[in-house]
């Protein structure tokens, strides 16, 4: 489980804040930054809780119910992640379980009340009645029908009793009605059609499905397509999946990993084990399975299927059959906000097993999970933090390197493909590599002025780290040239104090001095600011390197209506 978030609003809370912090490895205080110096700040309270609800992170607030429950309400109607959340009176009197009841809610709010010595505000009442959720079973387990298992916990608070089929050793301590001659019954079970209707029927990941070394299946939709196949076929039901199993040899193989993501279960690769060569099928599924697979199970096939089962006593933990394909995923983390960071870089930082980037960008891409390791680097070593994350993608793991913005503009990304481009290393190239794109500050910053990139415009780094001054000085000369709305990025620095003045005097030589010019400093962050002004007026002391500068076109223009906000745009065409 991801750590809670402990919010918090004052230091008279932050006593208890840590001891709670205590009972969950990784968790982190978020203190509200004007009073309290805590592990995370925040500035606003509201914008907090719903940024840790949108990523998923689970809640526990010392505050009032209803301050938490207001500031997550907008949230609550659009379908999507329901982590735990809870409030916590600030004296340690009461803790309410509030959202994420199938996310285990209840348990937290037993914990907490139990480090506390009160008694936790459980409403739910199955959970009452039985001393857990039945409905929300550990992991490796999944439960077939939420709607029936609802009707099933109904039946048995109405005053049925039930039987466990099966194994369900999570439920040994439970309170449940039990009477081995009861109508109902817990089923646990990966077959399908099996049981009564009423039954709850509860399914173990347990099952392994493995293509065969001299399969020709190639299609990634084929391949799912025959997976499914021989789990109807053997009636095991689709959620029983715990993982796609093939031979090393595969492990760069695109069609595998998208049939496995369509699969929804994790690829992962073994070396068959030695024996006789062998070409029946058979024999080759059972040298994978004897291979990766390190306990008992019952191997299913059909003669003529390239994929065989094998099926397990007990769920299986996909982490410790044969070896994951390395990942390497380079996102953009937007401009610094949870709402800018797309949700296709969320999941790869859900998914990684290590996180490297430049520490000011990582920790706002945190927090994370005391299973993820982080690697924190200088933001200089870009190369090198390169080539470490393919070291660890290679071997087996899914490493995410953090950009801020868009992880393409002058960003990861390139120095990433630089390192693999230069590196003869043959492991480097089985590693999947996905490039995730983010908003970049130049669109954040345009988004908040209005429009002024609305039509053709150039986005230049006013770094000469990288390249030549004299570069950069003929490309703004022809920039401004061709009226183009340009937008600066890392525009000046303690150690390059005097190019961008350097760089307006060229852009003045070609535009007028009431040419529209914004600038947005951190931008999507605490304390972002967005100006507007002109490059007559604009100095170099109104920028930092943590600004953003667009420069407006010939056609850029700005209006305010009755006194409220000016709106900057450049129109679609030209007049
Ligand atoms: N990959 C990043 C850019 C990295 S270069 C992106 O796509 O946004 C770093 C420069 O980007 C900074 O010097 C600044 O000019 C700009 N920048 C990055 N984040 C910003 C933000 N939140 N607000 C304003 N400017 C920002």
């Amino acid at each position: 489980m991801t750590p809670p978030a402990i919010v918090i609003l004052g230091a008279s809370a932050l006593a208890l804040a840590r001891r709670v912090q205590a009972c969950y490895p990784g968790s982190q205080v978020h203190g509200l930054a004007e009073r309290v110096d805590a592990d995370v700040r925040y500035t606003e309270l509201g914008t907090h809780l719903r940024e840790l609800y949108a990523r998923g992170t689970p809640i526990v607030a010392l505050c009032a119910a209803g301050i938490v429950i207001r500031c997550i309400a907008p949230l609550l109607l659009s379908k999507g992640v329901e982590p735990p959340v809870l409030a916590l009176a600030e004296d340690g009197s009461a803790v309410v379980p509030l959202l994420g009841g199938l996310a285990g809610v209840n348990a937290m709010a037993r914990e907490i009340a139990a480090m506390l010595a009160v008694s936790p505000a459980i409403t739910t009442s199955g959970e009452l009645r039985f001393g857990t959720c039945v409905l929300n079973p550990p992991p490796g387990y999944a439960l077939a029908d939420l709607a029936q298992g609802k009707r099933f916990v109904s039946d048995l608070l109405a005053g049925e009793s039930t039987r466990i089929e099966g194994d369900a050793p999570w439920l040994d301590d439970a309170s449940l009605p039990r009477a081995s001659s009861a109508r109902l019954a817990i089923r646990v079970t990966p077959f399908a059609g099996v049981g009564e209707p009423d039954d709850l029927l509860i399914h173990p990941r347990s099952v392994v499905a493995a293509i065969d070394a001299a399969s020709d299946l190639s299609e990634a939709t084929v391949i799912a397509e025959h997976v499914v196949d021989a789990l109807d076929a053997h009636k095991l039901v689709r959620s029983s999946l715990a993982l796609l199993l093939a031979p090393l040899d595969r492990i760069g193989d695109a069609a595998l990993a998208h049939a496995a993501r369509t699969l929804d279960v994790p690829l992962r690769f073994a070396e068959p084990a030695t024996g006789e060569s062998a070409h029946a099928s058979d024999e080759n599924h059972h040298r994978l399975f004897a291979a990766a697979l390190p306990v008992p199970h019952d191997v299913l096939h059909r003669p003529g299927s390239s994929i065989a089962l094998a099926v397990a006593a007990a769920p299986l933990d996909p982490t410790r059959i044969g070896q994951a394909r390395g990942r390497l995923t380079v996102i953009g983390i937007g401009p610094g906000c949870a709402e800018l960071m797309v949700p296709a870089a969320r999941d790869a930082l859900a998914e990684a097993t290590d996180i490297l980037g430049y520490a000011t960008y990582v920790k706002m891409a945190g927090p994370f999970r005391d299973d993820q390791q982080v690697h924190r680097s200088d933001n200089r070593e870009e190369l090198q933090r390169a080539r470490h994350a393919f070291e660890l993608a290679s071997a087996g793991r899914s490493a995410v390197v953090v950009s801020s913005g868009d992880p393409g503009v002058f960003a990861m990304a390139a120095a990433v493909l630089e390192a693999l481009e230069a590196s003869s290393d043959p492991r480097w190239a089985t590693v999947e590599l996905n490039i995730v794109p983010g908003v970049s500050a130049a669109m954040a910053t345009a988004a908040q002025a209005g429009a002024p990139l609305g039509h053709d415009f150039c986005m230049l780094s006013l770094s000469d780290n990288l390249k030549p001054w004299s570069i950069i000085e003929a490309r703004l000369r022809h920039a401004a040239e061709a009226d183009l709305v340009m937008a600066f990025y890392n525009p000046i620095s303690h150690a390059r104090p005097w190019q961008l003045d350097r760089a307006l005097d060229i852009v003045r030589a070609y535009r007028a001095p009431a040419t529209r010019v914004v600038l947005g400093r951190d931008i999507g962050r605490p304390g972002g600011a967005l100006t507007t002004t002109t490059l007559g007026q604009l100095r170099a002391s109104d920028v930092d390197m943590r600004t953003m500068v667009i420069v407006g076109s010939s056609t850029t223009r700005g209006f305010a209506r009755d006194g409220e906000r000016e709106w900057v745009y450049t129109p679609r065409w030209y007049g």
